[in-house]
C-alpha cells in the first residue's frame, strides 16, 4: 500500500515515546507553564482594540506579496519603529520567525560558504542552513572557544556564517553576546542572531539582546512570544534589507502580513519599552522557581532566564513527570528527542509575569509530590 510507510513510521514514534498529539485546553481550567506569552500581551486590551481598529481600517488582508502590491503604508510604518527601538537602520517583517530563518540563509550562503552554528539551534535554522547548500560546521552549545578553534581551523577565504541563538528555546541558555561580536569581528565572518525568545524581555528598550548591538548581521526578532502577536522582524543595514528584498524567498513569495497583525505588533511595540514592572516580575518568578527547584535536585542555569528545563533524561520520565502536572492542572510540556538529544529529555517551564505566587506554589507543591 503506497501509505504503508505512513502507518509504520507513525507506529515507530509510539514505540520511541516520542509520538506527537494535538490537543485542546480550556486554559481556565490550567495555570499555563508552557507558554511563551512572557508578559501576558497576547490577552492585552491595547493589542486588541489596535488590532480591531487596523482591521477596520484596512481589512483583513494584505492582498498579495510585499513586492506585488501588498507593501502597504502599515507595513512601512512598523517597519520604521522597529528599527527606531532597536537602534538599527533598517528593519524588515517577515510571516514568521520559522519562514524567516528556513529562507534568510538560504539567500545567504551558497555551496561554497560555511556555516557556523551552535549544536542546539532551532529547526528552522537548521533548514535553513540544509536549503543553502554550505557547509555546515557545529560547535559544542555554547562552547564559543570551540567555536574560536573552528573559526581558525577553516578556509577564511570563504564566506563564512556564524549562526547561535541569543536565549536558547530547548534550555533557556543565554549566550555570550559580546563574546560573539568579538569572534565574528575578529575572523571577518557574518553575524546571524536567532532572538526570537528576547523580544519584549531583555535589553534596551525591552527589545531584546540584538538591541542596541553593532556588528550583528541578520538580528531576528519574533512578535509570536513575548510581543502577544505574531510574525518576526530581521533588524539590519538599508543594504541588508534591500538584498533580503531581492534575494530572500521566504520574503518574496509569500503574501504579506496582513492588517490585524500588524496593528497587534504595533500596539505592542508601544507598550513592551516601559513594561520595566512586568518584566521585573517575570525574572522574579524565574529566581522563586529556581529557588525551589535546586533543593529537589534539579539543575538549573545560573543566569536568569524564562526557559527553565527540568532535566530528567529518559523520555518516560520526562512524560510521567508531564501527566502527573496535568492531573494537578499544571501545563508543563515534555521535549523529547529528536527536539533534544537522547538522554536528555525534560520539563520546559516557561514563566510569565502573569504567572502569582500561589500558582507557583501550585507548581512547587506537584513537582515535591510527584514520585517517579
Ligand atoms: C519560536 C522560535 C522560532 C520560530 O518563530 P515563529 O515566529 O514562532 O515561527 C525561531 N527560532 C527560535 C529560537 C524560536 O524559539
Amino acid at each position: 500500500m503506497k501509505t504503508s510507510f505512513i502507518t509504520s513510521a507513525l507506529h515507530k514514534k509510539n514505540e520511541l515515546n516520542q509520538y506527537r498529539v494535538l490537543r485542546e485546553f480550556s486554559e481556565n481550567n490550567f495555570v499555563n507553564f508552557s507558554s511563551n506569552n512572557y508578559l501576558g500581551l497576547a490577552t492585552h486590551p491595547l493589542l486588541k482594540e489596535r488590532a480591531i481598529a487596523f482591521t477596520n481600517q484596512f481589512g483583513t488582508g494584505a492582498g498579495a506579496s510585499r513586492l506585488v502590491f501588498g507593501h502597504h503604508g502599515y507595513h512601512t510604518a512598523v517597519e520604521a519603529k522597529i528599527a527606531k527601538l532597536i537602534g538599527s537602520e533598517a528593519a524588515i517583517l517577515f510571516n514568521s520567525g520559522y519562514q524567516a530563518n528556513a529562507t534568510i540563509l538560504h539567500a545567504l550562503a551558497d555551496k561554497n560558504s560555511m556555516i557556523f552554528a551552535d549544536k542546539q539551534i532551532h529547526n528552522s535554522l537548521l533548514v535553513g542552513a540544509n536549503n543553502s547548500q554550505a557547509k555546515l560546521i557545529r560547535f559544542k552549545h555554547q562552547d564559543l572557544n570551540h567555536l574560536a578553534e573552528l573559526l581558525e581551523l577553516h578556509d577564511a577565504s570563504k564566506r563564512r556564517i556564524i549562526v547561535t541563538e541569543s536565549i536558547f528555546s530547548m534550555d533557556g541558555s543565554i549566550t555570550d553576546l559580546p563574546n560573539v561580536i568579538h569572534l565574528a569581528d575578529k575572523y571577518d565572518t557574518l553575524l546571524y542572531i536567532d532572538d526570537a525568545h528576547a523580544t519584549g524581555i531583555i535589553g534596551h528598550n525591552g527589545m531584546g539582546a540584538i538591541a542596541n548591538q553593532r556588528g550583528i548581521d541578520i538580528a531576528l526578532g519574533a512578535f509570536g512570544k513575548a510581543a502577544g502577536a505574531f510574525g518576526a522582524f530581521v533588524a539590519c543595514t538599508f543594504e541588508m534589507k534591500e538584498f533580503l528584498v531581492n534575494f530572500c524567498p521566504g520574503f518574496i513569495y509569500t503574501t504579506a502580513l496582513p492588517p490585524p497583525i500588524i496593528g497587534a505588533i504595533d500596539a505592542s511595540l508601544d507598550l513592551i519599552p516601559a513594561m520595566h514592572a512586568e518584566r521585573n516580575t517575570l525574572f522574579n518568578n524565574v529566581e522563586e522557581i529556581k529557588s525551589f527547584l535546586k533543593p529537589l535536585g534539579y539543575h538549573t542555569e545560573s543566569h536568569s532566564s524564562p526557559i527553565i528545563p527540568v532535566m530528567l533524561g529518559d523520555e518516560k520520565l520526562a512524560m510521567s513527570l508531564s501527566k502527573w502536572l496535568e492531573q494537578k492542572k499544571i501545563l508543563a510540556y515534555p521535549i523529547r528527542p529528536p527536539t533534544v538529544p537522547a538522554g536528555t529529555s525534560r520539563i520546559r517551564l516557561t514563566v510569565s509575569a502573569m504567572h502569582t505566587k500561589s500558582q507557583l506554589m501550585m507548581l512547587k507543591d506537584a513537582i515535591e509530590q510527584w514520585q517517579c
